[in-house]
């Protein structure tokens, strides 16, 4: 029987959830490692409403110890340094009741995230849809015999439907490397070419904003495990973000150099820079320049048909390479965006 109750105890003690026992009194008479990890080490013993004064929990507690009610009950707790979301069972035991934590502050976030994305991308679809509904009524109405004003409303709506058309295949793309980011890849390619690639492609629209691109140190091959398409789209987004937002400075160079041992990637690195000598970000937004939808300047990055996803894009494809990419900027005087991608 003793042997039974030492088990019973180390049972407990092992669980990796949090538990409480307390007595008919309401007093904590066992408080397993996990649950004293949150409540402190000197929680056995004290009263149950000095641990944690909720009135939900405080009544779901007396409803097991009175009536023998089992309860479940969501609670904010604060300990450990950090505030957690619990859902807390209340079960009687003996004539006593045990109290467990199950932590769903990851869960709850979560559940939060996918909520604004999903209000976040139907805003971005409802904008461009309005005007093309309104420009459809137009059409039909005020500017049915105007060929002059027809001509100009086509020309908006289909700048408007272009700007649907990147938005979704910016989402597809986000969602195909999400899905991929485990998988490592496995391709041998040559980063230089790939970035010589992005700047051809990106030559014409340099030149008609003014900017000259420019490229430093690719001058031998340097071969790394990569996604040739998915590297391309890093290369070519930051390139293109250079131009749209950091174009005023009238130049944006590519600037490639290894590295022979990368403390951060634990050996040989390439590291590719895009140096734009804009306006520069404050660096109040540098954090947050990877999280979906997010802009320095919504009005701006519209009118440049922006879609706010492309550096979200470029950070999970990076991630997926085990490379790392950093900002650094200064207001006025430019920005750099700065990806290292491992060589073996
Ligand atoms: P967008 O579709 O708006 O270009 P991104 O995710 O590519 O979305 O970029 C997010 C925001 O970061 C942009 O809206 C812009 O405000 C800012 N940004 C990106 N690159 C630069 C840069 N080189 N200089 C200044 N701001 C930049």
């Amino acid at each position: 029987m003793r042997m039974q109750d030492g088990l019973n105890a180390a049972i407990l003690e092992a669980l990796p959830m949090p538990v409480l026992i307390v007595d008919r009194q309401e007093r904590v008479i066992v408080a397993n490692a996990a649950s004293r990890q949150i409540f402190g080490e000197a929680v056995q013993g004290r009263t149950f409403a000095t641990v944690l004064r909720q009135p939900a929990l405080m009544s779901a507690l007396e409803a097991a110890l009175r009536r023998g009610d089992q309860g479940r009950v969501r609670c904010l707790i604060q300990g450990a340094g950090r505030e957690m979301v619990a859902m807390v069972s209340c079960a009687p035991i003996g004539s006593g009741a045990m109290l467990s934590f199950e932590d769903v502050t990851a869960l709850e976030e979560a559940e939060a995230m996918r909520r604004d994305f999903v209000a976040n991308v139907s805003h971005e679809l409802r904008t461009p849809l309005t005007a093309l509904m309104g420009f459809i009524e137009t059409l039909r109405g005020a500017a049915r015999d105007d060929p002059a004003a027809r001509e100009r409303f086509l020309s908006i709506m289909d700048r408007e439907a272009n700007r649907m058309n990147r938005l979704v295949a910016d989402l597809l793309s986000l969602s195909r490397v999400e899905a991929e980011e485990r998988k490592r890849p496995a391709q041998r390619v040559d980063v230089v070419s790939l970035v010589q690639s992005a700047l051809v492609t990106l030559r014409p629209q340099a030149e008609a904003a003014g900017v000259n691109l420019l490229l430093e140190g690719g001058d031998a091959a340097i071969v790394i495990p990569a996604d040739p398409d998915q590297l391309t789209q890093v290369f070519t987004n930051l390139i293109e973000n250079a131009v749209k937002y950091g174009g005023s400075g009238g130049e944006v160079t590519a600037r490639i150099s290894r590295i022979p041992h990368e403390a951060g990637l634990r050996g040989p690195a390439v590291k590719i820079m895009v140096i734009d000598k804009g306006d520069g970000i404050d660096p109040l937004h540098l954090p947050r320049l990877t999280e979906r939808f997010y802009r320095v300047d919504t009005h701006r990055s519209r009118e440049q048909g922006g879609t706010g996803l492309g550096l979200a894009i470029v950070k999970h494809i990076v991630n997926r390479h085990r490379g790392r990419m950093r900002v650094e900027s200064q207001k006025g005087q430019g920005s750099s965006f700065i990806v290292t991608l491992p060589e073996t």
